[in-house]
């Protein structure tokens, strides 16, 4: 659970800082040019109106006593909303653009020392005699190589100040807002993100707790439902392998018990019966024998197909002439023919079909073949048994004329302990062992067959070229 928790605070928090971020970065932005704008444009328009009037009057007044600057000063320099002043030299005030003489009170501002050092002083600050904020522009007035007054003009920044605060602070409502705004979403988006991942991991938590039945609803085609999906399907397997399993063990058990209980049967007839009987001693015994072989038999496949189910069967290839095989195959079960009187033919060619195969393995699939073929063809009956090359593959068909397989039970024959109604049916491994086999050699193994036309069975296997039979 907390893993989901983390998720989703991750997300949103991921999401937060970069917004915090990205808004607080724009918002200083943004502020910093606003300020930058509204004063830098306060001062140039203070430092314009200063440098205009003093490139206009000053070479006028330079060489005149100070009354006379100040009564020029007064009647000539127009000032705006701006204020002027005249300072002495050394910075004392003589008179203001508002008709007052200062008071003989002496300024020690930035701008008025950057002004006796020869230079155009301009200071933004707050004024020492009236504590307002203002913006001043001083010029000092040079006779010779000596600043004998200046002129400073100043302005206000009281209404300037208001209007960059309250810039100010609506950048900050707005940011709080857009990252209020985005938090939300943030949240609503982690929430899309984690529902889902914390529905699926509850189903999958059912499932851990053994509920194969579960399944997790399907949703958008996208990461998630795609994880859905393969959940499902997973479980599906599970189940279907689970119903598998059960199958086996119950065919199994009843594949055992049948030659158990004939054979315990027999032995107890045997055991309680008459021992001079020798005719019933005889068929008691063959029938154990048989069972007992029967039993041997199913045991043998059993671990042969568990070997070959789990994948643990190691094969041992080697580079052969299939043909020889197959033939050798077809000779053993010559007699079996004769006896059952069905006609085995064999057309394997006279042109090698080499390939790399386990030899004792495919001998095996063969014999299930051909054992096959001969227990479901009845008197009169034939066999014939084909062999060939068709595009890189070794080809191989066993075709009888037997009894056939219904449509139905086709697609099923192949699988283990399926076996049709026939009295000879036997175990139904058979066919399951001889496909898992010829798989594993990389070949297929198909069925077709006709009802009561007869039954073919065609194994292909990789064909080994010449060159590659020389690598080898
Ligand atoms: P086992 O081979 O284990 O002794 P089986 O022969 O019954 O038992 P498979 O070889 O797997 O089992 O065959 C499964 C079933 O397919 C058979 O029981 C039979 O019904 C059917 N079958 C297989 N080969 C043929 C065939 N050539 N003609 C008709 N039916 C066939
Ligand atoms: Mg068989």
């Amino acid at each position: 659970m907390t893993g989901i928790t983390s998720l989703r605070t991750r997300i949103v928090w991921s999401y937060g800082v970069l917004i915090v971020l990205v808004v607080v970065m724009l918002g200083s932005l943004f502020g910093t040019l606003v300020w930058n704008y509204y004063y830098s444009s306060a001062v140039s328009s203070v430092l314009q109106r200063a440098q205009t009037e003093a490139a206009l009057h000053n070479r006028m007044i330079a060489d005149e006593p100070m009354k006379e600057k100040a009564r020029y000063m007064l009647q000539n320099m127009t000032v705006g909303t701006a204020h002027l002043q005249l300072l002495t030299g050394s910075g004392a005030i003589v008179i203001d653009s508002d008709g007052f003489g200062g008071g003989g009170a002496t300024l020690d501002t930035p701008d008025v020392r950057q002004a006796m050092a020869h230079d155009r002083g301009i200071w933004r600050g707050r004024d020492p005699i009236t504590n307002e904020r203002i913006i001043a522009v001083t010029l000092p007035v040079k006779e010779g190589n000596r600043v004998t007054a200046m002129f400073r003009y100043t302005a206000s920044l009281v209404t300037l100040d208001r209007i960059i605060r309250n810039i100010l602070w609506l950048t900050v409502l707005v940011g709080s807002f857009v990252v209020l705004l985005f938090f939300t979403m943030s949240v609503l988006i982690a929430n899309r993100i984690a529902r889902p991942i914390r529905n699926l991991t509850k189903v999958a938590e059912k499932m851990a707790e053994g509920d194969w039945s579960r399944r997790a609803a399907l949703h958008d085609r996208d990461e998630i439902g795609r994880l859905a999906d393969t959940l499902n399907t997973m479980a599906s397997e599970l189940t279907r392998r689970e119903k598998l399993k059960e199958d086996f063990i119950s065919s199994i058990s009843h594949e055992l018990r049948t030659p158990l209980t004939s054979i315990k049967g027999w032995s107890e007839t045997l055991a309680s019966g008459d021992p001079t009987d020798v005719e019933e001693l005889n068929m008691g015994l063959t029938i154990i024998d048989r069972e007992t072989e029967r039993l041997s038999g199913l045991v043998e496949d059993l671990l042969d197909f568990s070997k070959l189910y789990a994948k643990s069967t190691v094969l041992h290839p080697e580079t052969l002439d299939i043909r020889r095989t197959l033939g050798e195959t077809l000779r053993q079960f010559e007699a079996r023919g004769q006896r059952e009187s069905v006609a085995i033919r064999g057309d394997i060619g006279d042109v090698p079909l080499l390939a790399k195969v386990d030899a004792d393995r495919m001998k095996q699939v063969f014999i299930n073949v051909l054992d096959n073929a001969l227990k479901f063809t009845p008197k009169g009956g034939s066999i014939n048994v084909n062999a060939g090359q068709e595009e890189g593959f070794v080809r191989m068909s066993i075709r009888d004329s037997g009894i056939g397989i219904p449509p139905e039970d086709l697609p099923h024959v192949t699988e283990k302990f399926y076996k049709g109604s026939s009295q000879r049916s036997g175990s139904g491994l058979g066919l399951a062992i001889c496909k898992e086999i010829v798989e594993l050699h990389g070949g297929d193994f198909r069925l077709e067959s006709v009802v009561d036309v007869g039954t073919t069975v065609t194994i292909r296997l990789p064909l080994l070229t010449e060159v590659q039979q020389q690598v080898e």
